[in-house]
């Protein structure tokens, strides 16, 4: 008997849409990249759930006829290339034919469409495969299809999806790779009634701003220099951080050809235009897009990866990084205040003193593959002294902003200067150019952070045994979370072993928690790595960190010692970013002679 049998479409279909449709974010990217396709001016994403049960696309495109929105949703089925050959001239970002019949085979999909040289529009519902209902109806111009239930029919998939925190964060990534290469199209993103983005159609600058910031004030964007770059091989425009606004936490954004790409390669690239400019954690942002022919890239691979091979790798890493390293040149040699910021920065000028334009020194040898002519440094000099000689704009510059202090000025102090504790809670310390007020919480935050990375990279956390071994029991998705953060956590110094299939025993801790309990510190580490979406391993180090670091850091309301505060204060100062805790909260404030005598 002939055992071999071909297999029914629906089946065939759903086995392939775990290929393509692997959580909603999947689904959600097919769907705007096909109203894309059709040219819509406007997109409005609407989603219940964080997509489990509801995914609506709705755009003003091209529409279908009512044969298209049949075949549309057969596999294959494609209205963008009809050859081989087309591949290597991709404009679209689809062409495979398979998301809609991958949707439809694990969904519910209705759909209504029309194009404007029809008078009806078309209605079609498919569950699973199986086409439900197909006929004429009044709709707009344009394409609106409503996902709902997904994975309906295949109950592991929907048991493997995230909480819905994390599956409404990976919606919203996949959105921002999609909304940032199409800053001419409206988009507005709605969860559960509440509008969570709304972008007007503008410049691609005007987006980022809409995305990452408040296009009221265009504060994030004038943190960014421009980047641009034409040759005969690739063009390459975008944006760059300024190296003093950087921070831990970046966003790297690469585009090829209208479509987010990840490029670990041209990612150092970047990284080495950099190099000496940034102290050694921290991380540039940037927002670069390339255009460069088809042919000289393939994207003709998985359809969920986001990796894109390009031809001539090598060349396009030089351009990139030499694009990148004229734009920072330019900007470093420019005056260090940004003076076109909006003009609403009152910077309080005494009345006789001369101005004097603000120094800038140029370093003729500079070579960023070198760190001799670094310009922070990458690692605190023993002396600590030391590290204020040799910066360019010493802090009694009539142009500094008062209470600013810039990311590269480092205030003068002595190892005797007068030092106070105010209210348990801050730290004054007196200095050539006036009162240094310090966040002791926030400071020592900062202090045992840096360690913390340190020795989770090298895994040298030192332990301290419990004398009773405490239980930590978690749900089924905190048990995935702990198993993935395990590692690390015992590089960090706990030590933990599973005793079911939902609890770890903990045995012993981090010797900087001594004596605190350890069940509240191990919780709001998983918390903090879910909730911020720390999804790489250098990502979640970075939460682990920062959690155990805010867990245990000097509280407010203990009082110091002197020598205690002059530890603090020499510890701080020899961070190469003291001035902010690693998420960005204010830790020191400079109170200067000038401020304090106009007082009087
Ligand atoms: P692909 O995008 O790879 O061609 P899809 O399965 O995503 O495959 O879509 C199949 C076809 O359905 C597309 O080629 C297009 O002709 C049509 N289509 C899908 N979505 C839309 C839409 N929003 N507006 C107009 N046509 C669409
Ligand atoms: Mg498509």
């Amino acid at each position: 008997m002939d055992i071999i049998h071909l297999l029914p479409d629906s089946v065939a279909n759903q086995i392939a849409a775990g290929e393509v449709i692997q959580r909603p974010a999947s689904c959600l990217k097919e769907l705007v990249e096909n109203s894309l396709d059709a040219g819509a001016k406007r997109v409005q994403v609407i989603v219940r759930d964080a997509g489990r049960t509801l995914l609506q696309v709705i755009d003003d495109g091209v529409g279908m006829s009512e044969m298209d929105a049949r075949l549309a949703f057969e596999r294959h089925a494609t209205s963008k290339i009809r050859e081989a050959q087309d591949l290597f001239s991709l404009r679209t970002m689809g062409f495979r034919g398979e998301a809609l019949a991958s949707i439809c085979a694990v969904a519910q999909v209705e759909m209504t469409t029309r194009r404007a040289e029809d008078e009806t529009g078309t209605l079609i519902e498919i569950h699973g495969s199986d086409v439900v209902r197909q006929e004429p109806c009044v709709c707009p111009v344009g394409t609106n299809i409503k996902v709902s239930n997904l994975f309906f029919n295949v109950p592991v998939r929907r048991k493997f999806l995230k909480t819905d925190q994390t599956e409404l964060r990976n919606l919203l990534t996949e959105f921002y790779h999609i909304v940032l290469v199409y800053p001419k199209v409206a988009f507005t993103f709605v969860h559960n009634d509440e509008i969570i983005l709304e972008l007007p159609a503008g410049t691609e600058k005007q987006r980022i701003e809409a995305v990452f910031g408040n296009p009221k004030r265009n504060v994030y964007t004038s943190a960014f220099v421009d980047v641009n770059t034409e040759t005969e091989l690739v063009s390459i425009r975008g944006f760059v951080i300024k190296p003093e606004n950087a921070t831990r936490k970046a966003e790297q954004y690469f585009f090829v050809n209208g479509r987010y790409m990840r490029h670990p390669y041209f990612l150092k690239a970047i990284q080495t235009a950099y190099s000496g400019m940034l102290s050694a954690d921290y991380q540039p942002s940037f927002f670069i897009y390339f255009t460069i022919a088809p042919e000289a890239i393939d994207v003709n691979i998985h359809p969920t990866k986001t990796e894109i091979k390009f031809a001539d790798e090598q060349a396009v890493f030089q351009i990139l990084m030499a694009a990148v390293r004229e734009a920072l040149g330019k900007f470093t040699l420019a005056p260090q205040i940004d003076f076109d910021t909006q003009g609403n920065i009152d910077i309080p000028l005494p009345k006789d003193t001369p101005v004097s334009r603000p120094q800038v020194t140029v370093d003729p040898t500079y070579n960023p593959f070198h760190t001799r002519g670094a310009i922070y440094p990458d690692r605190a000099p023993k002396n600590w002294e030391s590290l204020y000689e040799g910066f360019s704009q010493p802090l009694s510059d009539p142009i500094t902003p008062n209470t600013q202090i810039t990311q590269n000025t480092r205030i003068p102090l002595s190892d005797s200067a007068p030092v106070w504790q105010y209210k348990s809670k801050y730290i004054f310390v007196q200095t050539e150019n006036g009162l240094l007020l310090i966040n002791q919480h926030r400071a020592h935050i900062a202090i045992l952070y840096a360690q913390l990375l340190e020795q989770l990279t090298h895994a040298q956390g030192a332990m301290q045994q419990l004398l009773f071994p405490e239980v930590l029991s978690l749900q089924a998705d905190e048990m995935i979370l702990a198993a993935q953060l395990l590692p690390d956590l015992q590089a960090i110094g706990f030590d933990l072993e599973q005793l079911s299939p939902d609890s770890y025993s903990i045995q012993g801790i981090p010797a900087q928690l001594a004596n605190q309990s350890p069940l509240p510190v191990l919780q709001h580490i998983l918390q903090q790595v879910r909730e911020r979406g720390a999804d790489t391993q250098a990502e979640w180090r970075e939460q682990i960190a920062l959690s155990l670091a805010e867990n245990a850091a000097i509280p407010y309301g203990r009082s110091l010692t002197e020598a205690e505060m002059r530890d603090l204060v020499k510890d701080l100062m020899a961070l190469p970013q003291y001035r902010h805790t690693p998420d960005g909260k204010t830790i020191v404030s400079l109170l200067t002679d000038e401020e304090i005598a106009k007082r009087f």
